[in-house]
């Protein structure tokens, strides 16, 4: 009799096992194509590989094989090739798939090319299957040595952010770049077994929340909360909410902790347009709702700036916005020396410990702190103190946060992902994205 229960509740979970795979499955239309910008400098580029090159009628220009690479060259706005000029060629491979490909300057990638110019500036943009083209991005956004579940969320997000963001660079002749800016990308050899076998388990399957696809933003760490899209850049999404996430907190960027001299702050605000003098203060005047800085009140020596969180963190260039003050006393036994810096950008005062060793016009000087003349004590010896937790803007899902959910998860069904995906994103669905 347990026997037979056994086998029917076997059976049953087998069944809606297979109706949620026929659900999740893409449609039999055609894949979308994404045109990758590739970040391709200077005047020249080497096509290899194998492939045909063709004009923009369809005419066969020239054949590119193993053995013989083609070099283009621009000028003029134009694609020359031994002598002949082009507004646009394209390279298109001979066979499909890895083994096959076209080479940029020796770089495998998938699909084909279009070499087109740019003045004197070679432009190439990859045109590829959205599938294949995850298989050189989720290997870079996410470390394959992590956790499949994870690397599954990751490839729907990925997904989801290419064709939300497909014609993001339409003024400049592409749809994405290469870069972090849009997502990074490197074709063939960033590609990964692990990654690949997310990408393939996830074929098709994107975010939406009310029908359209959403904003899927992912970042390093949460610091134990995400924050909203609203706080962070002033556009609210109602599935980009604050997610308690202590779970994460086990992770490398838990916490952070950066110290700066008065000095060392009045130089960096000063570099960003704020000439307040040596920093004696800072405080945080208002927090968004995850607890992040919302806006910070900076003292210095000769003024005030009231600075918003996202600032202060790339002057400060600082992992979050989640973090307190504070002022390090046992720092204070440093005896720190303040000496008047040449540098590119100018002159401008900083300050360095005792001891240390600088290069003057006359040679190599060791500074102590008795040294008096050009160089003098300065700064009282305090330093602020920031404590922080996270790594990134915070908003949506966090990759650390995804790998401890998933090893957490260590008997957990295949479809995991879709519990991280909707951790991070509330009130989402995760659908193919044709039908
Ligand atoms: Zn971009």
């Amino acid at each position: 009799m347990g026997r037979t229960l056994n086998r029917r509740t076997i059976g049953v979970t087998f069944l809606v096992t297979a109706l949620l795979l026929l659900m999740m499955t893409p449609g039999a239309k055609a894949a979308a194509k994404v045109r990758v910008g590739l970040s391709v400098s200077g005047s020249a580029v080497e096509i290899g590989g194998s492939g045909l090159l063709l004009d923009a009628t369809g005419h066969v220009i020239a054949q590119v094989d193993d053995r013989s690479s083609l070099e283009l060259t621009a000028s003029g706005g134009q694609v020359w090739l031994s002598g002949a000029s082009f507004p646009v060629l394209h390279a298109v491979p001979s066979r499909s798939g890895a083994g096959s490909c076209l080479q940029v300057n020796g770089k495998p990638y998938r699909g084909d090319l279009v070499v087109s110019a740019a003045d004197n500036r070679i432009r190439i943009v990859n045109e590829l299957d959205l599938e294949e083209y995850l298989l050189g991005v989720v290997p870079l956004e996410m470390s394959p040595s992590w956790p499949l579940e994870a690397l599954k969320a990751q490839a729907v997000a990925a997904r989801t952010f290419a064709l939300r963001n497909a014609n993001r660079h339409q003024g400049d002749g592409f749809g994405l770049c290469d870069t972090s800016h849009c997502q990074v990308y490197g074709g063939v050899s960033a590609e990964s077994t692990t990654s690949s076998i997310a990408v393939k388990d996830t074929a098709g399957l994107v975010l939406k929340y009310n029908g359209g696809l959403i904003d899927a933003y992912f970042h390093a760490s949460s610091g134990g909360r995400t924050e909203t899209a609203g706080a962070a850049w002033g556009h609210d999404r109602p599935y980009l909410t604050v997610v308690e996430d202590e779970l994460e907190l086990s992770g490398p960027y838990a916490s952070w902790q950066e110290s700066f001299s008065p000095e060392e702050l009045g130089v960096r605000l000063a570099e960003a347009g704020y000439p307040i003098g040596p920093v004696q203060q800072l405080e945080i005047l208002e927090r968004t709702p995850s607890g992040r800085a919302a806006s910070v009140s900076v003292r210095g020596s000769y003024g005030t700036a009231v600075v918003a969180g996202t600032r202060l963190r790339q002057v400060l260039n600082l992992k979050s916005t989640l973090f307190n003050v504070q002022e390090d006393t046992a720092w204070s036994e440093q005896l720190k020396i303040t000496v008047l810096a040449q540098s590119t950008k100018g002159s401008f005062v900083t300050s360095v410990a005792s001891g240390t060793h600088v290069v003057t016009a006359g040679g190599p000087k060791i500074l102590s702190s008795r040294t008096s003349g050009d160089v003098s004590r300065g700064g009282g010896g305090r330093a602020i103190v920031l404590k922080g937790r996270g790594y990134g803007h915070g908003v949506g899902l966090s990759q650390w946060g995804a790998k401890v959910l998933a090893e957490n998860e260590l008997l957990a069904d295949k479809d995991f992902f879709t519990q991280i995906l909707t951790h991070y994103y509330k009130g989402v669905t995760i659908e193919p994205y044709s039908f």
